[in-house]
């Protein structure tokens, strides 16, 4: 056993998170007020059984490790540490290696950095030159490459004197499975970017591959020195500027962030490999209150606008939406006209303003039960404005949109009762904890899988997965798929090693995630709702094609063309007929 694993053996989650809050028993997990945002009901739960602890209202938790990491706002060996204490674990000189660990971390990624720089030589630079950006920004940024090779940035570093292990730890190595130790470069094939945390650091890295492949994007897992949730790139070269304009601006991916330094605004920041969370909100607050976000306007970004914009809300922020024009990436609006981005920077718009066009994006507003959901999404949102006045303007605008009656809407507005979050089906029980919804259907979907693994078979059934699908998720299907075809089964071990250790943590929360909404759910009550997620997944995503159709059709060049995609078009209102 090695000493995280008894440390793990000797503590239980409800001890550790216990001496920090106050928790009471409900069902067989712990509930406590949250320690991570203004909470005013118990929203923090602990799970023995699952050995975590976490609070779906600000996305915020983990093991004992990580619960510690929060709590006491401290790196990983600094946790292991105070609960080797705790468990009364000996860490033999463990204190100044945790230090000298984290520094090692650094130093060999400023290497491997040199090493990319290296690679990337005329041939490859010219991926960076022909995406707009200039020789100085690809120096400024330290762009490099990774070689196609499973050895040669392992090889480097051990030749100027790191350890295999600390190469290790610091994730640019990885090994295939527990069983096999035997490790290789993690980035391979791969356009690299350096991240630096907002002290200048460097503390991982993204890649993106050279070519086609999967994953488009790899990110460095968390180590020692790098906690994702803690950092935003781009932060280092922007925050000088973010105190100045008292604006920062979010955007999707690093070509986002770069270009828009390139082009002067660069109080621009992304997240790297997570979702935004409210540390990395924290983080911006000490510069400026001020923030506006610009995602990319297909279906995933738009949920990961909205959910963002309800995390700021809970950090107290002011919001805006940047719309970038022609629904381009920030990326390809500034290499074709810098001026359209700094244009759209000014005429950001605010909160109600996104949600308008998000509804009327997300349903087709000719049809009535479209019209319908338009105004379910909406008319909530318009009731929790103060004044009339306001209310007032936004349903005007709504009215004009859907073309009703504006009386009619001010009558719905006056009998709405305001209900927060997803709403389960078929709950017995009142629920006692409101959740916001920061989880898509394709998160629930996923907590139903590993709650109750035998509806597995139902989603292999019914889900249609030829059609576009959420990016965060879709590895964790591919996953289930794989394990699903060769056992029969989704055993949740075998998943595992199918699976970034980085997102085993996830396997958890799902889970706890069903337990919380769906309180004691009989498998057949489980069977039902997965269902009906099913159902609903694949009725928007053919939605969305069926959308995107329309539109290729409409700027089809040929009438062969158009007959092509009009056949394919035909497939799709076919299988959505079959599923309605
Ligand atoms: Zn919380």
């Amino acid at each position: 056993m090695n000493h995280l694993e008894e440390i793990r053996a000797k503590l239980n989650i409800e001890e550790v998170v216990g001496s920090y809050i106050q928790l009471k028993k409900a069902g067989r997990n712990l509930k406590g007020l949250c320690p991570f945002h203004n909470d005013s009901r118990p929203s923090f739960t602990v799970s023995p059984e699952k050995g975590i602890a976490y609070c779906f209202s600000c996305n915020t938790g983990g093991d004992i490790f990580k619960f510690v990491q929060l709590i006491e706002n401290v790196e990983f060996p600094e946790a292991v540490r105070i609960l080797a204490d705790r468990a009364n674990v000996p860490l033999p000189d463990f204190k100044p290696q945790a230090h000298n660990q984290r520094l090692r971390i650094i130093e060999a990624n400023g290497s491997a950095t040199k090493f990319f720089q290296e690679q990337l030589d005329k041939d490859k630079r010219k991926y960076f030159l022909d995406r707009g950006l200039t020789e100085e920004t690809i120096q400024k940024f330290r762009l490099g490459y990774a070689p196609d090779s499973y050895n040669s940035l392992k090889d480097h570093l051990v030749k100027i004197g790191y350890t295999e292990k600390e190469i290790l730890d610091g994730g640019l190595l990885t090994q295939r499975s527990i069983a096999d130790k035997n490790t290789y470069d993690k980035f391979r094939k791969r356009f690299v970017f350096p991240i630096l945390d907002h002290q200048d650091n460097i503390v991982g890295f993204g890649g993106r591959i050279d070519g086609d492949g999967e994953p488009k994007y790899l990110n460095s897992p968390d180590t020692p020195a790098y906690n994702k949730s803690f950092v935003l790139y781009g932060l280092n070269w922007g925050k000088d500027m973010i105190k100045k304009e008292d604006l920062a601006i979010f955007v999707e991916g690093y070509m986002d962030v770069i270009a828009a330094h390139q082009a002067g605004t660069e109080n621009t920041v992304a997240t790297s490999g997570t979702a935004l969370t409210i540390h990395q909100l924290k983080l911006i607050k000490r510069y400026t209150p001020n923030i506006a976000f610009s995602f990319d306007q297909d279906p995933a970004g738009l949920e990961a606008t909205k959910r963002s914009i309800e995390l700021a809300q809970e950090a107290e922020m002011n919001i805006k939406i940047i719309e970038v024009p022609l629904g381009k990436d920030p990326d390809e609006c500034i290499k074709e006209s810098p001026e359209k981005w700094k244009e759209a920077i000014i005429n950001a718009v605010p909160v109600m303003d996104f949600y308008l066009s998000y509804s009327l994006k997300q349903f087709d507003r000719e049809t009535l039960s479209g019209k319908k959901e338009i105004m379910n999404f909406m008319l909530p949102l318009i009731k929790q404005h103060k004044g009339e006045v306001e209310q007032n303007e936004y349903l005007e605008r709504l009215a004009l949109e859907i073309k009703t009656d504006i009386k009619l809407l001010w009558n719905d507005l006056k009998n709405l009762t305001l209900k927060k979050g997803y709403q389960p089906t078929t709950s017995s029980e009142p629920k006692t904890v409101p959740v916001k919804q920061i989880f898509s259907r394709e998160e629930y979907l996923l907590g139903f899988i590993f709650q109750y693994p035998n509806s597995y078979s139902i989603v292999d059934e019914n889900l249609i997965d030829s059609v576009p699908f959420d990016p965060n998720t879709e590895k964790f299907y591919k996953a289930c798929k794989k394990v699903y075809n060769r056992l029969s089964a989704v055993g949740i071990e075998a998943l595992r090693e199918e699976l970034d250790s980085e997102d085993h943590g996830k396997v958890e929360i799902y889970s706890l995630l069903i337990e919380e909404h769906y309180p004691d759910f009989a498998d057949d009550a489980a069977e039902k709702e997965v269902m009906n997620l099913v159902s609903s997944i694949n009725r928007s995503n053919l939605i969305n094609v069926q959308k995107e159709y329309e539109f290729r059709i409409r700027a089809a060049k040929d009438s062969e063309e158009k007959t092509l995609l009009l056949n394919q078009y035909n497939q799709i209102l076919k299988l959505k007929t079959k599923i309605n």
